[in-house]
């Protein structure tokens, strides 16, 4: 087998450990969005393909026998790019996509479709509005220069943050709950503004939220793509692909 993983997630991570420990031989895919990857345990490379032609073009002078789509929920274009390639190509592919968070009680969440409306949430007097979304939707917010924004990011920003009240904390996650809760006192955060990413590395900001009775502005997950095969764990990726070994005979 030859597997090709689409990451950026923490379960693409867990997935290349479970994949080295089982002497499966597979490649991580990065989109090179942050400068620094963690170090794995298998192979792996930098930077998007060009579209559907050059992810066909690159799964078949790699010879990738199957691919997994673990990359963010959010990230659609690679995931329908996914779809295509390997159908046009006749090759298998599963994707892993954690289940989106539900509100519990305690939770104040106003949930929009997308950035554009999350931004007119904000139509509102200034407040301290912690945007837990990744740089490259932050400038969308510029419109709303009376709030004082906090961002967290992986990488520091240089002159690409066009807010003009900012502060940036450089941190990469998973974070704990102690540590956001701490993060929101400090900063008197008003309101989060957050993808309904799913999973557990993300939660606490959620939880944080909820014990100190803030809202939220909930961005809601794209609409699925239903002509792939999904599952929400790393562990039935593995059955898929011992599955998927037998079927080839390279396994046992
Ligand atoms: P996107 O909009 O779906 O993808 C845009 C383009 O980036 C793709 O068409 C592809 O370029 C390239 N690309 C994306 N993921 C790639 C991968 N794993 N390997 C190689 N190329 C990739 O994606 P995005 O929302 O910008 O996210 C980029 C990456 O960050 C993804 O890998 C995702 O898992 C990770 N991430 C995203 C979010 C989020 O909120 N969107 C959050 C955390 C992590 P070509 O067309 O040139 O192939």
């Amino acid at each position: 087998m030859n597997l090709l993983i689409l990451a950026g997630t923490t379960e693409a991570t867990v997935l290349a450990k479970y994949l080295a420990e089982a002497g499966i031989g597979a490649v991580l895919s990065y989109a090179g969005r942050v400068k620094r990857v963690k170090p794995q345990p298998i192979p792996k490379r930098v930077g998007g393909f060009g579209g559907v032609r050059g992810l066909c073009d690159y799964i078949e002078n790699q010879a990738v026998t199957h691919v997994v789509d673990a990359t963010h929920p959010f990230a659609v274009q690679m995931s329908r790019h996914a779809v295509d390639a390997c159908a046009q190509i006749g090759i298998p592919l599963l994707a892993v996509q954690r289940p989106p968070w539900l509100p519990q009680k305690g939770d104040f969440w106003i949930e929009v479709d997308n950035i554009t409306e999350a931004v007119k949430q904000l139509d509102r007097p200034r407040c301290n509005v912690m945007l837990a979304l990744g740089r490259m939707h932050i400038s969308k917010f510029f419109i709303h220069p009376q709030h004082r924004y906090i961002l967290r990011l992986v990488d520091p920003p240089k002159n690409d943050i066009t807010l003009t009240d900012f502060k940036s904390i450089i941190s990469r996650g998973p974070f704990t709950y102690q540590e956001d809760l701490k993060l929101f006192k400090k900063h008197n955060i008003d309101i989060l503004v957050s993808k309904n990413s799913g999973g557990a590395a993300t939660k606490s900001k959620i939880e944080a939220a909820r014990a100190l009775a803030f809202p939220v502005i909930m961005v809601n997950r794209p609409a699925l793509l239903r002509e792939r095969q999904e599952v929400e764990t790393v562990e039935e990726v593995m059955h898929w692909v011992v599955h998927m070994s037998h079927d080839l005979g390279v396994y046992t």
